[in-house]
């Protein structure tokens, strides 16, 4: 009878204990996150949030020409998407993220978001390498997207400004560094987070989130964001707008084309945010390229992309390396990413 009650006793203490850590709003919060399958509204960060924070000029006044040449120097082996050159990649960029203190928007409240790609095969088509899939190999490799941002006052929209990181390895013995394609892209969408979080410090806090996004395996057919329109870690419904960054520092400073499905108001603000500086921009999207902005184009969230206009030059070639990049002209892709921002984020 004694024993009977004393356990009595325990299974309540027990209970006393569970339930309450049960009902705890972190734990509810997990499980609606699993049950929805996205982020919970949890993003509604202290207003003080960036106030304690410190990060050192060093880290600030990073240009996108040490990303450039971070990211293309040899052992980083021409970040083909599914190799160890990738990886480094990512170890890199969350380097980076983590510096500027920027939140995680991808899979389970980190940084990366991992998919699956499969094998493929190079091929010289008009002297450029291109992958194509690869039918005698059936096996699939990893690839990542990463996802890192500054939350705004409202959480509930985002503007995401993204880049291809990965690029098409070694092939026949010979390094394709990409340094334009796309190091160039993903220099500038750091360069420009870094003056926001610059912002951020300053005790400017935007309205909506600003998301940086690089994307996995476009080479290989937009295979990263494709992945994350179809899972994606942020609801389409509340992407305001994507701006894509890719191939943009080669050629003369002023020569800048856009890819976008159709004349949405993106192309319009860019061209504005253009045009105060006296350049002119077009949309080309009629020769038939595309990058990234094609995966949300076709989900219905306004994208666009930013290109140099001369951009085939020594693309998908072991030339395209740092001498290809025109300093000058990446400092103005930045300006004006950083000025678009600006105006969609206010
Ligand atoms: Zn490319």
């Amino acid at each position: 009878m004694k024993s009977r009650r004393t356990f009595l006793k325990m299974i309540v203490g027990l209970g006393a204990f569970f339930v309450p850590w049960t009902l705890a709003p972190g734990v509810w919060a997990t499980k609606l996150e699993a049950r929805l399958s996205r982020p919970p509204v949890l993003l509604q960060i202290p207003e003080d949030y960036w106030r304690d924070i410190a990060i050192s000029p060093q880290i600030l006044n990073r240009k996108a020409l040490e990303d450039i040449k971070a990211l293309s120097d040899p052992h980083l082996q021409g970040r083909r998407a599914g190799t160890a050159g990738e990886t480094l990649a990512l170890v890199y960029l969350e380097g980076q993220a983590k510096d500027l203190h920027l939140f995680a928007f991808g899979e389970n409240k980190n940084y990366w978001q991992m998919f699956s790609i499969p094998s493929m095969a190079e091929k010289i088509i008009n002297n450029r390498a291109l992958f194509r899939p690869d039918e005698t190999d059936h096996l699939l490799n990893p690839a990542a997207n990463m996802l890192a941002g500054i939350v705004g006052k409202n959480p509930e929209k985002t503007v995401i400004i993204s880049a291809h990181y990965d690029h098409l390895g070694v092939y026949m013995g010979k390094l394709y560094p990409g340094a334009n394609d796309n190091a160039s892209g993903v220099g500038c969408v750091l360069e420009v987070m870094r003056r926001l979080v610059a912002d951020a410090l300053g005790g400017y806090r935007p309205e909506i989130n600003i998301v940086a996004a690089f994307w996995g395996a476009e080479e290989m057919g937009f295979l990263g964001s494709e992945h994350f329109v179809k899972k994606p870690t942020i609801p389409l419904s509340n992407i305001h707008a994507v701006i894509n960054c890719d191939t943009v520092a080669n050629g003369q400073k002023d020569d800048f084309s856009l890819w976008a499905d159709q004349d949405n108001f993106l192309v319009k603000a860019m061209q504005k945010a253009a045009g105060n500086y006296g350049v002119d921009i077009k949309n080309v999207s009629g020769e038939g390229h595309h990058s990234d902005e094609i995966s949300f184009a076709a989900a219905g969230v306004p994208a666009v992309t930013l290109l140099s206009k001369e951009w085939l030059d020594k693309n998908h070639t072991p030339k395209d390396d740092l001498s290809l990049i025109n300093s000058d002209k990446l400092d103005f892709a930045c300006q004006l990413v950083y000025d678009l921002i600006k105006q969609l984020a206010n």
